[in-house]
């Protein structure tokens, strides 16, 4: 496919088909989920870990922790909204993302360190960090391309990956530094991770320079009148449009992440995990979702963007409600888990595996596309708080999650997997319905590839 680029000055730097600055944002994300994941991954086996091990931990009990685990997973996302709004106040995204940075490098520092203050102000700094970067960071990416470039979808994918790439190795490499050597090795390891992020961040400047500036600070009045002008009817729209979807992020995370809670204990007590007479650790299986994206995710872009390119229907509210339903399907496996299991007293492993892909064709149907949607409908002066807000959903789903896993106790959990499949799909089917409506409150926000489309721009 050939591109037009030559109206567009951001891109002159082109990279594999994409501006250059993309994998700029790429490495810097790639890294900074590394220690976030990396982090992630033994934060709840160092909070339980008995106080009289040889490397140990703070002797919690399962309860203490999980309830730590999900109160810091939801601030985590929710701090994007303070995150997103300084950017768009004071500072513009780029400027947002480095502080972002150091005050994630300082947080896990200060968590290598051994004492109780430092392990709460460790994590505090790491809530604010990620707020920081992880909103601000993802509107620079939108920023590479002009409206209308049919690329940003494959570009928001491509990040996407760069994400999972970072989780993907920090579940492996962090997890076994930080349970066989040391947690505070592993802690320490994840700060270098970002450290390299910065670096990267820091070199890679001369291809950011005009994305993610602060326009508040605009010298040219007619910049400041654009940006002082109230909302038109078409803004207020698109931001009505862009809240709704927001319903299906908080729905699409309370269902997916179960994978880190009920399906990560699903894996460890009622699976049989041996293969070829070797048994699988549990805990490989939450690796797996992010080698499933890295392997499938340009597939499913390609599939889409050839999809619009053929003239059906792939905007963004439709994508979006797919990616729920084939999430939602991914549950059912887990339902013939269930049943398996009351009968033989254990589960095939090849379910897990199965409601994973699933969960990835929709992650991947739903995530990325959602952070580009919303960088082509935001107004401008809300681009970063917009995506605050969507971040925020996200970490709402995250607590949801863990509400829906706790339950599982009292339920069963054949009740809450075919609750969560019944409930997703139905409710991905029912806003369907409704589409079209949605579609027209974008007023054509994504026409213009469209267009471009129809009249031979892209061939
Ligand atoms: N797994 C993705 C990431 O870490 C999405 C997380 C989210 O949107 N809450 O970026």
């Amino acid at each position: 496919m050939q591109e037009i680029t030559s109206n567009n000055p951001l891109i002159k730097n082109q990279l594999f088909g994409h501006p250059t600055g993309l994998y700029v944002l790429f490495l810097t994300e790639m890294w900074e989920r590394f220690s976030f994941y990396g982090m992630r991954a033994i934060l709840t086996l160092y909070l339980v870990a008995k106080t009289t091990n040889e490397n140990s931990g703070l002797g919690w009990s399962n309860m203490e922790a999980l309830k730590l685990y999900g109160w810091y997973t939801m601030f985590v996302y929710l701090m994007s909204i303070p995150g997103g709004y300084i950017a768009d106040k004071f500072l513009g995204q780029k400027k947002a993302v480095m502080y972002g940075g150091f005050l994630l490098i300082a947080g896990h520092t200060i968590l290598a360190f051994q004492d109780m203050w430092s392990f709460y102000t460790g994590l505090v700094l790491i809530i604010l960090g990620v707020g920081m970067l992880k909103p601000n960071i993802s509107t620079m990416v939108g920023g590479l391309y002009q409206k209308g470039d049919i690329r940003r979808d494959k570009g928001f994918t491509i990040f996407y990956i760069g994400i999972n790439i970072g989780a993907f190795l920090s579940s492996i490499i962090v997890g076994f530094v930080g349970e066989k050597i040391g947690w505070h090795y592993g802690f320490a390891l994840a700060g270098i991770g970002m450290a390299f992020g910065m670096l990267i961040y820091y070199f890679g400047q001369p291809y950011l320079k005009e994305v993610g500036n602060f326009i508040g600070n605009s010298n040219k009045e007619t910049d400041k009148k654009v940006l002082n002008k109230p909302l038109t009817k078409i803004e207020k729209d698109r931001v009505i449009v862009l809240l709704l979807s927001f319903l299906l992020v908080v729905i699409f995370w309370g269902a997916y992440e179960q994978a880190g809670g009920l399906l990560n204990l699903y894996a460890l007590e009622k699976t049989n995990r041996v293969f070829m007479g070797i048994e699988v650790p549990a805990s490989w299986f939450q690796s797996l979702a992010a080698f499933f994206i890295i392997i499938i995710g340009t597939s499913v872009a390609r599939y889409w963007a050839n999809r619009k390119l053929k003239g059906k229907n792939a905007s963004s509210i439709f994508k979006m409600l797919t990616g729920l339903i084939i999430m939602g399907i991914g549950f059912l496996f887990m339902s013939a888990a269930s049943i398996q299991f009351e009968k033989e007293g254990s589960s095939a492993m090849y379910w897990l595996v199965l409601a994973y892909l699933f969960h990835v064709f929709g992650e991947l149907s739903l995530s990325p596309v959602a952070l580009s949607f919303i960088t082509k409908l935001a107004p401008v002066k809300y681009a970063s708080i917009m995506m605050g807000v969507y971040f925020a959903m996200t970490g709402i789903g995250n607590k949801l999650a863990g509400l829906l896993g706790e339950s599982a106790s009292r339920y069963g959990e054949f009740s809450i997997f075919t609750g969560i499949a019944v409930f997703c799909i139905l409710f991905g089917l029912l806003v369907m319905l409704f589409r079209k409506k949605l579609d027209d409150l974008t007023h054509g926000a994504e026409d213009e590839e469209e267009y471009l489309i129809k009249n031979k721009k892209y061939v």
